[in-house]
């Protein structure tokens, strides 16, 4: 064999190799794609329904990978489809909430409880991995796998593209649906409009997409709702307590040891709070909630009205006792008054108004007092008008008594303001002259004296000489009111002995 022979042979061996890996190689793409397209044909029916704007290019998208290999054309065709597809499907404005409505539907169309066992357990599923419910989706549709696991379903769909019979069952199990539905006012015209698209045998897609809505929005709803019953009750329980210490208190205050309105209106609360905790209907709740503070509040006006009452007679009672009191104050004023009258009166002697043998005895026992705790001097002085008996007898006892008062008022104008001038008895005087000693007294005496002389007392015109002696002594060590009366009377005694109209210090 010639060298170009073997290079010849080496050549087609080699070229045979080359052929025979770009088949294994041809081979494995081509599988890879069949891989690749089941799987994009997977996510395609998964994301059916995420976002019904992407729909008909998720169709389209999976026609043509039913359609075989992919060429250069389509995968140009495949790559502005996605692209179309994501700008359609941006996932932050992709609703949340077709989950829950669509698996609410597959549980209803469900033919037996195993289907619906498995539905739940999707919906299990989805709360942690919502990836699941799309992949647990897919399955649904996917031709590839266990085909009679979905069957019902799937027969529904297939045919819904080959006649209308499926869609005739869907159109009667979403009008059974939203028949059923419990449906709040506001949301009643969307209602409406869905069953007569329903009852017109209107878009499937659009009769499923409003039914998913309708129902998205009675969750949210539902949600509120709840949440404004939580509020509510939370309120509720704050205000009744409120309440119920405010009617303790009033109970308590109002009625004071009576507790049985006490314990009406804790009874009433405790009442509402159990029936508040018990019930869950809104409007149940309201009008429980309106009987019960009705009647606590007619209780509280039954308080009110029995405080009013109350307020009512202890003003009266107020006014009246005010006005008893101001006439005990004025009775116990008068009274003092008299008081202080008769007193001063039963200190007096009313023909002279000098203080009298009483008011001297107290002022003698008080000069006494204040000179032993002080220990200043004072003098007594006691003054008797000379013959007296005579005036009386040749003026008549009106002279004398004439005479009487203005003797008396000569001593009393006579001395100072701490002095003291009394009538001791008939004719004769005390005189009391506090800080003053013998010899002061005894020049003060002999001026009185001396103006009682110069009065020129008359009587009918008829000039009567009057005059007056007086036994004087100070206050000694050892002395007694007694003893130095006894003292000044001697002196008193010796003035008359020795002639009468003189002052004697003893
Ligand atoms: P002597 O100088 O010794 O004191 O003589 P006297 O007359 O003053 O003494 P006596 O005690 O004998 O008389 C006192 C008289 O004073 C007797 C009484 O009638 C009279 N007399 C006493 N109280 C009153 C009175 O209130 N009014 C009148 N008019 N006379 C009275
Ligand atoms: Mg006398
Ligand atoms: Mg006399």
């Amino acid at each position: 064999m010639s060298a170009s022979e073997k290079d010849g042979g080496r050549w087609k061996a080699r070229s045979l190799e080359l052929a025979r890996e770009l088949e294994e190689q041809e081979k494995r793409q081509a599988h890879n794609e069949k891989l690749l397209a089941r799987a994009m044909i997977r996510l395609t029916l998964a994301y059916e329904g995420c976002r019904p704007a992407a729909d008909p290019q998720l169709l389209e998208l999976r026609e043509i990978l039913r359609r075989g290999l992919l060429n250069a054309a389509r995968l140009s065709q495949v790559d502005a489809l996605s692209e179309a597809i994501l700008r359609d499907s941006d996932p932050e404005t992709t609703s949340p909430d077709w989950h829950e409505p669509l698996l609410d539907l597959l549980l209803e169309c469900a033919p037996d409880d195993q289907e619906r066992t498995r539905i739940e357990q999707i919906r299990r599923q989805a709360i942690t991995d919502p990836e699941a419910l799309k992949a647990a989706l897919a399955e649904v549709f996917d031709e590839g796998e266990d085909r009679s696991r979905w069957n019902w379903l799937r027969s529904w769909f297939g045919r819904r593209h080959s006649g209308d019979g499926g869609s005739r069952i869907l159109h009667r199990h979403l009008g059974r649906i939203l028949a059923e539905i419990d449906i709040p006012v506001e949301l009643a015209e969307e209602k409406e409009r869905l069953t007569s698209l329903l009852d017109r045998s209107g878009s499937i897609e659009a009769a499923l997409e409003g039914t998913a809505k309708l129902l998205a929005a009675i969750n949210e709803r539902l949600r509120h709702e709840q949440t404004e019953i939580e509020r509510f009750l939370e309120q509720l329980s704050g205000r009744l307590q409120t309440l119920e210490s405010q009617t303790h208190d009033m109970g308590r205050l109002f009625l004071g040891g009576d507790r049985r309105w006490e314990d009406k209106l804790s009874a009433q609360v405790d009442h509402l709070r159990l029936q508040t905790i018990e019930e869950t209907d809104l409007e149940t709740l309201k009008q429980v909630v309106a009987e019960r503070l009705n009647a606590i509040g007619a209780q509280l006006q039954t308080l009110r009205e029995a405080e009013e009452r109350r307020n009512l007679e202890a003003e009266r009672k107020i006014v009246e006792m005010g006005r008893r009191l101001r006439e005990l104050e004025q009775e116990s004023e008068d009274l003092r008054q008299r008081l202080r009258l008769a007193h001063q009166q039963a200190l007096r002697d009313p023909l002279t108004s000098l203080p009298n043998r009483q008011a001297v005895d107290e002022r003698i026992a008080q000069e006494f007092a204040r000179w032993r705790r002080f220990g200043e001097p004072f003098t007594m002085l006691l003054w008797d008008i000379d013959h007296f008996k005579q005036i009386n007898d040749r003026f008549g006892h009106r002279a004398g008594d004439k005479a009487l008062r203005i003797v008396a008022r000569i001593l009393r104008e006579g001395i100072r303001e701490v002095d003291f001038v009394g009538r001791y008895g008939g004719e004769e005087f005390l005189m009391l002259l506090p800080e003053t000693d013998g010899d002061g007294a005894l020049k003060l005496a002999e001026k009185l004296r001396r103006a009682v002389e110069n009065c020129g007392f008359n009587s009918r015109g008829k000039p009567v000489p009057i005059t007056i002696s007086c036994g004087l002594s100070c206050v000694r060590e050892g002395d007694t009111p007694k003893s130095l009366f006894e003292r000044v009377d001697q002196a008193l005694y010796r003035a008359k002995a020795q002639g009468r109209n003189r002052c004697v210090q003893v």
